[in-house]
């Protein structure tokens, strides 16, 4: 259930909201919108909610009171109908702006992380990505460098500026990363792991919280709710293709969730053309569907040297063609009222 306030609603008509929903078993959480204030309320509904709705909207400064019967009511466009902005260092994301967030797949060394992180911000990215723990298929492949690939992101965003988004994988290693990453990714591997998304919602840095392969939107949306509810609404979601009978492509984009995730939910969506692909000819395509479609910004792979890549070559972007793919976005940005973000 979410109560809408009235714009003009004094803060004691407030108080006696907030204190009746918890007076009746319920948690509430204010959203803090610029217009007016939105109580969501958290619990589990019993066969009195009906009554109970009726019973909040006549209490005084109350506009209406609107019953949500999907089972995520945090993540729920209704909960903030203008939208979450999700803060990262000077990046907005969510707003007109697009989130470009680029950067190899893992960490592969010092040189290789702080040379591709100067290219993609001359080419026009945002942020930086990198994984410093990888979820491999194998465990003989190679599985990240750890703490020293956490140092060596650190360091490339003190070179560029650029705030780093990294994976981080397990609940006890959930410190460390937030010690230096400035947006925590789950993995799709992750996305339904739901210890760990509860500690991730308590680490108290924004989250990217990447679609698993085999899993519904609303099972995204249910991912989400998991970390919101543990008090941290900076939650971006990320469409990262799943799994069908196709089998050109490593996942199917599924582009369709871009603008039912809009209308489903307040929170950023990002799409990664490259794990949706897996195929880095495919990708410059997929990005420019994914703004098209309304995406509030794209994640996406570049290596120096694809062939060489410890995970994930074959979906990697080359520099130059990350830096081709930019300037041509730019068309697509403006046809859907978006704008890059500023160079430099
Ligand atoms: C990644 O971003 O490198 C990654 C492993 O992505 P996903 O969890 O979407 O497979
Ligand atoms: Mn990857």
């Amino acid at each position: 259930m979410v109560i809408i306030m009235r714009t003009d609603a004094r803060q004691q008509e407030i108080d006696h909201v907030i204190d009746l929903v918890q007076r009746s078993g319920f948690q509430p959480f204010v959203n803090h919108g610029v217009e007016r204030k939105v109580i969501a309320v958290i619990g589990a509904m019993d066969a009195d909610k009906v009554q109970l709705a009726d019973r909040f909207s006549l209490m005084p400064g109350v506009e209406r009171v609107a019953l949500i019967s999907e089972p995520y009511k945090l993540a729920a466009r209704a909960s903030h109908p203008g939208g979450t902005l999700v803060r990262v260092g000077a990046v907005t994301i969510g707003g007109p702006t697009l989130a470009i967030i680029a950067g190899p797949c893992s960490v592969e060394s010092r040189q290789q992380t702080l040379s591709t992180a100067e290219e993609v911000k001359a080419a026009g990215a945002n942020l930086l990505r990198g994984g410093a723990f990888k979820p491999r298929t194998s465990p003989y492949a190679f599985q990240g460098l750890g703490r020293e690939g956490l140092e060596i992101l650190a360091e490339a965003r003190e070179r560029t500026g650029l705030p780093v988004v990294t994976e981080v994988m397990d609940p006890h290693d959930i410190t460390l990363v937030a010690k230096y990453a400035d947006v925590l990714q789950i993995g799709a591997r992750n996305m339904q792991n739901f210890r760990l998304l509860q500690r991730v919602g308590e680490a108290g840095k924004p989250v990217l919280l990447k679609r698993g392969a085999g899993c519904k939107v609303k099972d995204l949306l249910m991912a989400a709710e998991y970390v919101m509810s543990e008090g941290n609404h900076q939650v971006i979601l990320c469409e990262r293709g799943i799994t069908t009978f196709e089998d050109t492509t490593r996942y199917t984009t599924d582009i369709n969730a871009v603008p039912v995730l809009k209308a489903l939910s307040h929170l950023p969506v990002v799409v990664d053309p490259s794990h949706a692909t897996g195929d880095w000819r495919y990708v410059p395509a997929i990005t420019r569907a994914a703004i098209a479609a309304g995406a509030d910004g794209v994640i996406v792979e570049v290596h120096h040297n694809p062939a060489e890549a410890r995970s994930d070559g074959p979906q990697a972007l080359e520099p130059a063609r990350f830096a081709a793919l930019m300037a041509d976005l730019g068309k697509i940005a403006r046809a859907v009222g978006r704008r890059m973000p500023r160079k430099g």
